[in-house]
């Protein structure tokens, strides 16, 4: 089958692999319909060091089930299914906590155990639990948004979710990425009262407007915190929505929250060390978040894209087959476009 392998940075190559087939009695093989290319595929795009093997890429899926191990007994042959980024069983502790990204037997696509989803099938591990059945079929018109339930929406909701959202709260959301722009979605589906957005793309900007965004800020550091308090009585925000990963993206996050207030963060964190925690600590700030248990979300998420009220496969702003992967991630990188789909 053809699949794609990140040699190194900015080398993505699409090829020929051993095609995915089922290993363990509770895997499933998922022929794929969709895909994505990943803001956080860009941290290897940019810094992954050369391989001779490559790296299998992609973590992010809808698709058709093709066959199912013999302990699956949840799904059949020709469901469509959205794949989550992290395989769980379900049923475990922190499963059975809502917590499905530290499932004691789960685990994380895009590796050479596991392969990745920007290929045309993919093994899914712990399947039951994984995998989640859609009521729509594979061409449906909402398909976008049906994908995006498989990371950038339910990441977004659980940066709100960490930064406890909830109705009236001022809330900042930094970066204008497709996380970021879920978080604005979600922000507003919780009951926020005001939304500010942080960022530099007008078009990205202009999306978050339609997705519910009260404020925009695109000044930096020092002076973006500065405008934060001027559209918040002088306090900062009662949430705010780290979805970049970077230190400087943390301390404004940090710095725009207000005392008693909370960061609730999704960006993979590109340091060791978290910035501004004096400033946390003295403003009695809670620091929350982590890899989402997007799984845990599907639900309670699903019935908002099914019913058209949430919207969030608009920031699939462009499509490409699977041979075209590559220039999708070049696309990407260089911020022509939001978030690629990907069609093999
Ligand atoms: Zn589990």
């Amino acid at each position: 089958m053809r699949a794609t392998l990140m040699y190194g940075a900015g080398d993505v190559r699409i090829e020929d692999v051993p095609d995915a087939r089922l290993v363990e009695p509770t895997d499933a093989l998922v022929v794929v319909t969709r895909a994505c290319i990943c803001g956080s595929d860009l941290w290897p795009y940019k810094t992954l060091e050369h391989s001779e093997t490559g790296r299998p890429m992609g973590h992010e899926a809808v698709g058709v089930v093709e066959a199912v191990g013999s302990n699956v007994s949840t799904l059949k042959v020709g469901d469509l299914v959205v794949m989550p980024f992290a395989y769980s069983d379900g049923t475990c502790l922190f499963c059975q906590e809502g917590l499905h990204t530290s499932c004691i037997h789960g685990g994380f696509f895009g590796t050479a155990d596991v392969g990745g989803a920007q290929a045309e099938a993919v093994r899914v591990p712990q399947a039951d639990g994984t995998l989640f059945v859609l009521p729509v079929g594979k061409d449906d018109a909402l398909m976008p948004s049906l994908l995006t339930l498989s990371d950038v929406m339910g990441t977004g909701h659980h940066a709100a979710v960490a930064a406890h959202v909830a109705s009236g709260k001022t809330v900042g959301v930094v970066g204008d990425g497709a996380v970021g722009l879920c978080g604005v979605i979600a922000a507003k589906r919780l009951g926020a009262e005001q939304i500010i957005i942080m960022g530099r793309h007008p078009d990205r900007l202009a999306l978050a407007k339609e997705f519910g965004a009260t404020d925009v800020v695109s000044e930096r550091g020092d002076e973006a915190v500065e405008r934060v308090r001027e559209l918040t009585d002088g306090f900062g925000v009662d949430c705010a929505l780290e979805c970049v990963g970077l230190g400087q993206s943390m301390l404004t996050a940090i710095q725009i929250t207000r005392p008693g207030g909370a960061v609730g963060r999704v960006g993979v964190p590109q340091d060791e060390t978290m910035p501004a925690s004096q400033p946390a600590f003295f403003n009695n700030v809670t620091v929350s978040g982590g890899p989402a248990p997007v799984r845990a979300y599907i639900e309670e998420l699903l019935p908002d894209v099914l019913e058209g009220r949430i919207e969030p496969g608009r920031v699939l702003d462009r499509s490409v087959s699977l041979e075209e992967v590559p220039e999708g991630y070049r696309a990407m990188d260089s911020r022509e476009a939001i978030k690629v789909m990907v069609e093999p």
